[in-house]
């Protein structure tokens, strides 16, 4: 058998100057794309920097003249204006939590699969790297949820986020004004940010309201203050409406236990698409986000329940095989909450729910819903089929 020709020096040395100049090219690509990714949040930090100038100086201490005045609105401005901050940066630096070493193959099966170009044996491998794992859910086609890219089983509500290139537990959605994933790990941090940068804006807007009446029936001395005066109450106003609408959303995922990305393509469990499938009852719902202890709610401190990669479910309870697991305990019988659950039987075995037969029906409202969120640019996530 003939040696395989050897490349020239020449040849090896404008190759290896080749990858060296491509890797410069995506070195500085990928610096100029984390600078862009910062942008919306050193934009938020400048108008925070400037209210905070023209409400302290422009408004508390150079337009106010009663001092009982002046000293409440210091005390309470700074008040929101700290819990905004900690928030805010608790977000943004929180990192995303991702699946823990069981969920990924082991070094054998990811082998497997890239020898194998069968989808059937693709398919047995991971019902059986799947089959000890607390994984209720399932892709649109009733196979076990598996990440090309991160080569792991996806547990219940993790999605693949296309910006961090990471597979994200309880995924929400990437926000480019935290430049971060918002997941299981800082999902209590973001809506705590969206509460105190509301209370933020609607504080200063109560407060500044006088003064701007006074703007426009030349009321106010002429100096710079006024125009800070009028600006600040512009913006405060106009944030205070898009948060509000923002704020009231999450508000209502948390009291059904959905997640943004959840809401648009609601979960396929081994039964079927149930859109309540982690619901367990408002009360139940809103711990497992804040945490039990109530004294911790509005702090911006870590106190969700579990652990990211198993969830209870409405489904637990009826499932013998479920019952066992972490997630199991703290499953609250919630038949009675849910009458839309499907009266599918839920003892079937494991390998009969995942074969790739569709043994479930799904509603036209679902299907709808679906598309709705494999549409929509605003979610990162891949494409489960
Ligand atoms: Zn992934
Ligand atoms: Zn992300």
């Amino acid at each position: 058998m003939a040696a395989p020709a050897l490349p020239t020096t020449s040849a090896v040395s404008s190759g290896n100057s080749g990858s060296r100049s491509r890797t410069r090219v995506s070195g500085v690509r990928r610096r100029c794309q984390w600078l862009i990714y910062w942008v919306p949040v050193l934009f938020i930090c400048s108008i925070l920097s400037w209210s905070y100038y023209a409400y302290v100086a422009q408004l508390c201490l150079l337009t106010m003249t009663n001092i009982g005045e002046k000293v409440v609105c210091l005390i309470a401005y700074h008040l929101f204006f700290i819990m905004f901050l900690w928030s805010y940066w608790k977000t943004i630096f929180t990192l995303p939590m991702n699946p823990s070493k069981e969920f990924h193959l082991s070094y054998a099966d990811k082998e497997l699969l890239e020898r194998e170009p069968r989808s059937e044996i693709h398919q047995e491998v991971l019902k059986r790297a799947a089959k000890d794992l607390p994984i209720y859910t399932r892709t649109m086609s009733g196979a076990i949820r598996y990440c090309d890219r991160c080569q792991l089983v996806k547990p219940d509500r993790c999605h693949h986020c296309s910006v961090c290139d990471k597979c994200i537990l309880k995924m929400d959605h990437h926000c480019p004004w935290v430049n971060n994933c918002v997941g299981f790990s800082n999902y209590k941090f973001f809506l705590l940010f969206l509460a105190y940068s509301l209370l933020y804006c609607l504080f200063i807007v109560a407060t500044d309201l006088q003064y701007f009446i006074k703007f426009w029936t030349n009321g106010l001395p002429d100096t710079q203050a006024k125009f800070h005066i009028m600006f600040l109450f512009f913006a405060a106003a106009m944030f205070s409406v898009s948060l509000s609408s923002l704020f009231g959303y999450h508000c209502w995922l948390v009291s059904k236990n959905k997640s943004t990305l959840e809401a648009f393509r609601a979960p396929v469990f081994r039964h079927g698409t149930d859109k309540n499938g982690f619901s367990l009852g408002f009360s139940k719902n809103l711990r497992q986000v804040f945490g039990d202890e109530k004294k911790y709610w509005l702090l911006p401190i870590f106190t969700s329940l579990g652990d990211g990669c198993s969830f209870p479910t409405c489904l637990v309870n009826q499932d013998l095989e479920q019952a066992s697991t972490p997630a199991g305990h703290c499953a609250a019988n919630k038949n009675e909450n849910n009458p839309h659950f499907p009266a599918k039987p839920l003892r079937d075995s494991q390998s009969h729910l995942l074969t790739d037969t569709q043994s479930w029906t799904e509603t036209n409202a679902n299907i709808e819903k679906n598309k709705l969120g494999m549409s929509n640019p605003a979610l990162t996530m891949e494409n489960e089929t």
